[in-house]
């Protein structure tokens, strides 16, 4: 194959980690080749984050046609799914416009795409093995590693890839399944559980913890149990599914020690990622990686390496598309010599379940364990006249602040839209904002944003109170 020397920057993977770090890199004037052995985009655009939104949306809408009998909307007859329809609407109208997107950002930006499968030969070259067929060679001054994750693949229940799938998998339907087992009530799960089950399949989550959506605030998780019951998805909580699925029945075992088989089209595995990293060679670079597999980074992205960076899903087991962004412009700024380092006070969590739920900052308890004096404030949708216009006031707001300094140190919500809500709070909290600056912010009337406002104006007034 062809040697291409010298280039400035070689990103390894283009998804939302990769492509931005090229993009960056680009804009600073680096010669940069980019490399993607599947589609521009990565897991977010084509297999995660997009298409699980988009079945999600059409799942809401054709769940809210059919729930609204008391506003008035009369179903005569059914809704029918063209479930077929969706995909290709999912396919074409939305993950093909923002991969068409990526490469015409790459293409105005000069970067060089790739395609093929990238490995490390030693510090400064990799070869690629070109999806075309053939290899190329190419030596680079600096790295950006952007391989991504990979779902976990149990012993205990073994994919098949076809009727026991990864979220991939789930997300490819052509169908949808009448009898749906979810293996893991993380949020990836949850999430294609609630989409999946507002579609018309029955559908059972297994989760082995005593929670669903191990680590979220209680108080969150507690309304969206209501939601799922409403729905009439079963949660199996503390109880593990084993063995695959044998004659279209799932084996799970429940806290009791009591045996359950539940009959299932269609099963989810969704218990974890992985950072993936198989055939990159790592060795031949010197990049050294941890006993789970991340490979460990400075706050510039750096590896042990000095000149090759790391970004995204693969160096941390917080796996989320906008840290994944955030970390890119930050390695590619480092490599063009600027003092740009990943110092965010914190990120944001989304899960798309119905209700949303999203936190960002401190809990109570984390609070606390920080050395503050927390104090919460709630305000219930419930009370927010926007949300009973949307029929949607199931929910909460809570706001963590420290009675000393008045700090904002935290959110956590659950209700309509508060995907949405939480970008004004970790707005707030990167610049330092006190609970006062949102009590004395105006929010317009009506919209959802009055429960962060009514939330601030509480937290403020039960401050006045302790004097
Ligand atoms: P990836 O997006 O995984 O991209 C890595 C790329 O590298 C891939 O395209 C791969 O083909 C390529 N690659 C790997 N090895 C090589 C090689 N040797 N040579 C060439 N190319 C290679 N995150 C959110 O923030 N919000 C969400 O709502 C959300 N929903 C999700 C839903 C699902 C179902 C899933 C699975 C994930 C979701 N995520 C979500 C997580 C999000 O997708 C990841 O955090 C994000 O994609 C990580 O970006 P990345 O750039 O690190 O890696």
């Amino acid at each position: 194959g062809s040697i291409k020397t010298g280039t400035d920057v070689v990103v390894i993977g283009a998804g939302p980690g990769g492509y931005v770090a090229a993009q960056r890199a680009s804009q600073l004037g680096l010669d940069v080749t980019l490399i993607e052995r599947e589609e521009l985009g990565g897991t977010c655009l084509n297999h995660g984050c997009i298409p699980s939104k988009a079945l999600i949306s059409v799942g809401d809408l054709l769940y809210k046609v059919n729930n609204a009998a008391e506003r008035g909307l009369v179903v005569k007859g059914s809704v029918e799914v063209d479930f077929a329809k969706t995909q290709e609407w999912k396919e074409t109208k939305v993950i093909k416009r923002l991969t068409s997107g990526v490469a015409s950002l790459m293409k105005a930006g000069q970067v060089e795409v790739v395609k093929g499968t990238a490995r490390f030969t030693d510090p400064h070259s990799l070869e690629v093995e070109l999806n075309d067929g053939g290899t190329a060679a190419y030596t680079f001054k600096h790295a950006i590693i952007a391989t991504g994750s990979t779902a976990v693949n149990p012993s205990f229940f073994p994919l098949d890839g076809e009727n026991v799938v990864d979220a991939r998998g789930a997300l490819a339907f052509r169908e949808i399944p009448p009898r749906f087992v979810v293996v893991g009530g993380g949020y990836i799960g949850v999430e294609l559980g609630i989409a999946y089950a507002k579609l018309g399949s029955k559908v059972t989550i297994v989760e082995a913890t005593g929670q669903l959506l191990p680590g979220t605030d209680p108080d969150l998780v507690n309304v969206l149990m209501r939601r799922l019951r409403r729905l009439g998805v079963t949660v199996m909580l503390n109880a593990r599914a084993s063995g695959g699925l044998q004659n279209g029945k799932v084996k799970v075992q429940d806290g009791e020690g009591k045996v359950h088989e539940i009959e299932a089209d269609k099963v989810l595995v969704s218990v974890g990622r992985v950072p993936y990293t198989e055939g990159l060679h790592l060795d031949k670079a010197g990049v050294r990686v941890d006993e789970k597999g991340f490979i460990p980074v400075d706050e510039q992205m750096r590896t042990n390496v000095p000149h090759i960076y790391a970004i995204g899903d693969v160096c941390s087991p917080v796996m989320l598309a906008h840290k994944a962004s955030a970390q890119g412009r930050v390695a590619a700024e480092a490599i063009a010599g600027r003092p740009s380092a990943a110092d965010w006070q914190t990120v944001p969590a989304v899960i798309f379940t119905d209700p949303e739920i999203a936190y960002v900052g401190l809990t109570e308890a984390q609070a606390r364990e920080k050395g503050y004096d927390p104090v919460v404030s709630r305000y219930n949708f419930a009370a927010v006249g926007r949300a009973l216009t949307m029929g949607e006031s199931d929910g909460m707001v809570k706001l963590v602040g420290d009675r000393q300094s008045g700090l904002l140190l935290g959110a956590q919500m659950v209700g309509p839209e508060v995907s949405e809500l939480i970008g004004e709070i970790a707005l707030a909290i990167e610049m330092g904002a006190q609970m006062e600056d949102v009590a004395l912010t105006p929010h317009y009337h009506p919209t959802l944003s009055e429960g962060i406002l009514e939330a601030a104006l509480s937290w403020m007034h039960s401050i006045e109170k302790a004097g």
